[in-house]
């Protein structure tokens, strides 16, 4: 089967998130989309996945994600198997760097929702910021819990791979990159020996979730199988 996906979104948990942006809206978007598969990837927080999963059941697959800021403000996509690893992930993240206060007034709220797109708290610690682990320590504390993590939108010219290392260490262990849809033609060919390539939205409006395009062919739709093809 061709499985549709859009592997990079933001809820209003991120305070760059549109309010909007409510578990079942982002489900309802994605399957007016014609999509199979959405992975919800906050900042440094899987706080609404468990809601996005519930609104998501009988319509489609939505993976526990995380987007994972290193400690050298390098982002990175990070897909669990299940809701229970990607929360013992963001317990190691929390645990990696002191926290710092949001400042909603200036930042944005950082909404928690319910299944029912209902308002059940507001994360208090600033979402947008550098965790205390490497590159290096992300992809391996995700993959040790059945994960993947990979960098993110590594042509833009801040918080990527590219523009803070300058390259991609070759002694990295992923096997996946994120391209944006702007980029893709130009870098594909050089990056696809190495890499696959994921293309997704990074959504943080309902009107960005990537439209029917970007596909995995896959025998079985499942969070496991993609995060084995990403590995
Ligand atoms: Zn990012
Ligand atoms: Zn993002």
């Amino acid at each position: 089967m061709k499985a549709y996906y859009d592997l990079h979104i933001h809820s209003a948990l991120s305070p760059c998130g549109d309010n909007d942006m409510t578990p079942n809206n982002i489900v309802n978007m994605s399957m007016i989309k014609g999509l199979d598969v959405i992975a919800l990837t906050d900042h440094n927080s899987c706080a609404n996945v468990r809601a996005a999963m519930a609104a998501a059941e009988g319509k489609l697959l939505v993976i526990p994600g995380m987007e994972i800021e290193t400690s050298e403000e390098v982002h990175m996509v990070a897909l669990f198997p299940n809701a229970d690893t990607a929360e013992e992930m963001e317990r190691i993240l929390r645990a990696s760097a002191p926290e710092i206060k949001n400042r909603p007034e200036i930042f944005g709220n950082q909404y928690i929702m319910d299944k029912n797109d209902e308002i059940v708290g507001e994360e208090e610690r600033m979402l947008v910021t550098a965790s205390g682990m490497d590159i290096f320590s992300v992809v391996d504390s995700v993959s040790k819990l059945g994960g993947v993590a990979y960098p993110a939108h590594i042509d833009r010219s801040s918080y990527s791979i590219l523009s803070n290392l300058g390259f991609i260490p070759p002694e990295l262990k992923i096997g996946t990159v994120e391209i944006t849809e702007k980029s893709r033609d130009k870098m594909e060919l050089d990056y696809n020996k190495l890499y696959n390539i994921v293309t997704s939205s990074d959504a943080h409006y309902l009107w960005d979730i990537a439209e029917k395009g970007r596909y995995f062919e896959l025998d079985e739709l499942s969070a496991a199988g993609i995060i084995e093809r990403l590995k």
